[in-house]
């Protein structure tokens, strides 16, 4: 809670204050010269010399301070926080493709990062290629040597568990592929949105990613009053996606910054508590009569996803997704008859909320697609809060008695 703070730079305050300011006073003309000449990697650091606070496009106390302590939760190196998830994922994508690359990501993703995958990079000349995550390692290592571009395979991105399904990728076996294809020149970099497992349940950098990256909005910010996104990795990497994000500047507002680090200080709690109360929602929907069929990873639909859950996941997560019997009429139905949980997108907050896919959040997503992943009339999915699991309950048993 009070790391990488120092108290006696802020008048003594406990807390480290919002510094809203655009520019910082250089003590001297040659301080500002040696803070330049590091900011624009013109000279190696001096042992211990750290890069001085320039102006809030580059550095910001609230934003470094908050930079320090989500590098914990990973074990990153370093950490750049942004102005939002997809801020975060575009950069980091931006920062290592090269016309001519091949990007390989994992079906579904997020539908922002599906948009900027599909729509936006072709216009930078990148080829996206997109894998099934139920493959094994060898049918996804053949779809890519199918498709002649094997050699241009610069970066492999995933999202584990998916948006609204709950489907597992196994990292460790994305590592596996993406060595593969990496030579000695060129190390295939493997890209991990860990939104839906916050930094407290999953860790993908121990299965071997090399950068994560959060949509902050959802657990981390945690109280549904800020937008925000992280990437997380080793220095070497992370020094590329800073230098973008100097030059896109999307980087975090102070008081984002500032509102970041207080959320981080009840992370833990508040995604315990989620978790706990998810493991009793499911359970109670599990045998509910007017529920078909439930995507929860605490019940997982075979072994190897189960065998997924166990290697890479510390939680069973506060996601919950599930088919009600009919469809729309009666998703309609049970979510307007909700009377706790808000009818609202986004996801990972203190405050529970319901949604339907197919119409809101998933409603982009290719007719084949949806069939696929399941993405039906009939699929609600729900964010578990911290409020308590008996009221949840109470609320969710009225709603589907409506239906
Ligand atoms: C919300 C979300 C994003 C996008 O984040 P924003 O903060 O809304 O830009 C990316 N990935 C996942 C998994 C998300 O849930």
């Amino acid at each position: 809670m009070s790391h990488g703070y120092k108290p006696e730079l802020s008048e003594g305050a406990i807390k480290c204050p919002i510094f809203q300011t655009s520019t910082f006073v250089f003590k001297s003309a040659e301080e500002g010269k040696a803070f330049f000449e590091l900011a624009y990697g013109l000279r190696e650091k001096d042992q211990d010399e750290e890069l001085g606070l320039i102006y809030s496009r580059i550095n910001n106390p609230d934003l470094e301070i908050l930079e320090n302590r989500l590098c914990l939760w990973d074990e990153a190196d370093d950490c750049a926080v942004f102005e939002s998830g997809m801020a975060a994922i575009s950069t980091a994508m931006l920062s290592f493709l090269d016309p001519g690359d091949l990007i390989l990501f994992s079906n579904p993703v997020y539908g922002g990062t599906d948009h900027f995958i599909r729509h936006v990079l072709p216009r930078f000349c990148v080829d996206v290629l997109a894998f099934n995550p139920t493959d094994s390692k060898e049918e996804i290592i053949r779809m890519v040597e199918a498709s002649g571009k094997a050699d241009k395979l610069k970066m492999m991105y995933l999202e584990t568990p998916a948006n609204p399904n709950n489907q597992l990728t196994d990292i460790g076996m994305c590592r596996e592929i993406a060595d593969h294809f990496s030579t000695e020149e060129k190390r295939v970099i493997l890209a991990c949105d860990n939104t839906y497992m916050g930094p407290v349940w999953q860790h993908p950098i121990k299965h071997g990613a090399d950068l994560v990256l959060y949509s902050a909005t959802k657990y981390i910010g945690g109280h549904s009053d800020l937008i925000a996104g992280a990437c997380l990795g080793s220095a070497n990497y992370m020094a590329k996606v800073k230098e973008y994000r100097t030059f896109l500047g999307n980087m975090a507002a102070p008081h984002t910054g500032w509102l970041l680090m207080r959320s981080l200080e009840t992370l833990k709690v508040r995604m315990d508590e989620q978790a706990r109360n998810a493991f009793h929602v499911a359970a109670f929907l599990k045998d509910h009569p007017m529920v078909e069929k439930i995507y929860f990873l605490g019940y997982p639909e075979n072994d190897r996803q189960k065998a997924i859950v166990e290697k890479q996941c510390l939680s069973y997560g506060a996601m919950i997704s599930f088919d009600i019997k009919g469809g729309e009429k009666e998703a309609f139905r049970f979510l307007n008859g909700l009377r706790l949980i808000k009818l609202a997108v986004s996801l990972g907050s203190t405050e529970s909320l319901a949604e339907h896919p197919a119409t809101m959040t998933h409603i982009g997503v290719d007719p084949e697609d949806k069939k696929r992943f399941n993405i039906s009339d009939k699929l609600v999915r729900l964010s578990i809060g911290v409020e308590n699991y008996e009221d949840l309950i109470a609320d969710i048993s009225q709603a589907l008695d409506k239906v």
